[in-house]
């Protein structure tokens, strides 16, 4: 019997247990056997493997986090690494590799491939959103209710003291956890790390937004923009707002959490279903994704090197609506 092995890597996110389940349940569906793998590609190359059961994937398409476990292995970056974790592949007699994560991940799973002719398909699991192949990552919907949800109860206490307040979204590299929970919340400024970040140009519109007398203001900063997020920027324009009362909130790591939101669940089944079923019609290196709700396979090594980008219409709109 054909053996799949799965694992989730990188920074966690909601909904990759659910895509975990459907790589198990599917992988029963064509009459193969699933194999999962712990701790990402540190647990490859120590051969942390289980053999699932099929109660295996009961009671977890709801629960956020990773039964898998996640890790960052620094030794899979190594061809010594790498030649590790193959040779636990071979022995342990799989035949392909599940991979649930972002782009380090997929880098990773590539080198595999091309080295040591491993059988390695993509499945895009990061709040981040910032892999090209699919219009949605897993978990990105949640990270964005959750953070949402988050601002609005900040609203409510900057309502009720007329405060300026600067909320963290995570975002390394991308913006679009700051851009579309901004827009939810009705945020009266944005900044993004695909925008280059004018103090100046802030100092002013602030300015011009506090003339316009409000309860209270709301500026989303992406965790990753250059100018070193909400605490550095708050540094520099607390001198010329002396009268008003500004606040910082970095919402971090509950961005993680959380169960996964029926988007979500969803969008993990598909993928975790089309992963297996990609191997199963012979395919090889690629990254399954959706795109205008049909399924997309996408060459994996395309999907990182190449920053997708956001949607600048919605950055004009924020403006018009604030
Ligand atoms: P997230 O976007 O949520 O952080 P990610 O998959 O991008 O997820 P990374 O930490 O960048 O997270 O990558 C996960 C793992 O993939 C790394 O710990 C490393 O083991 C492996 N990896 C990343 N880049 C490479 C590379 N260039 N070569 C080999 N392995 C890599």
């Amino acid at each position: 019997m054909k053996k799949i092995a799965v694992l989730t890597s990188g920074g966690d996110s909601p909904g990759m247990n659910a895509a975990v389940r459907a790589v198990m349940r599917s992988c029963k569906h064509f009459g193969y056997q699933a194999v999962g793998v712990r701790f990402g590609y540190r647990g490859l190359i120590e051969g942390d493997f289980i053999d699932f059961r099929d109660t295996d994937a009961s009671g977890i398409i709801q629960r956020g986090g990773t039964i898998l476990k996640s890790a960052r292995s620094e030794e899979f970056r190594t061809e010594e690494g790498r030649k590790k974790a193959a040779d636990q592949l071979r022995a342990k007699g799989i035949d392909a590799l599940v991979t649930i994560g972002g782009d380090g991940t997929f880098r990773g799973a590539t080198i595999l491939g091309q080295e040591h002719g491993v059988n390695v398909i993509g499945v895009p699991g990061t709040i981040d959103n910032d892999l090209i192949g699919s219009d949605e990552t897993i978990g990105y919907d949640t990270a964005l209710n959750t953070a949402m949800e988050a601002i609005d109860k900040i609203r409510d206490t900057a309502d009720a003291h007329e405060r300026l307040f600067l909320v963290e979204v995570m975002g390394r590299d991308a913006g679009f956890i700051a851009l579309e929970t901004g827009i939810g919340s009705g945020a009266e400024l944005i900044i993004l790390p695909e925008k280059r970040t004018d103090l100046d140009e802030i100092r002013e519109s602030l300015k011009e937004i506090l003339k316009v007398q409000r309860r209270s203001t709301l500026v989303i900063i992406a965790e990753g923009d250059e100018s070193g997020g909400a605490l550095k920027i708050s540094e520099k324009l607390e001198p010329d707002f002396k009268d008003y009362e500004m606040r910082v909130c970095i919402l971090g790591h509950i961005q993680r959490g959380g169960n996964p939101t029926a988007h979500d669940r969803v969008l993990a089944s598909r993928l975790g279903y089309e992963a297996v079923k990609a191997i199963h019609n012979g395919l090889n290196e690629v990254m399954v994704g959706v795109i205008n709700n049909k399924v997309q396979i996408t060459p994996l090594h395309e999907t990182f090197g190449v920053k997708k980008e956001i949607n600048y219409d919605l950055i004009e709109l924020y403006k018009v609506l604030r």
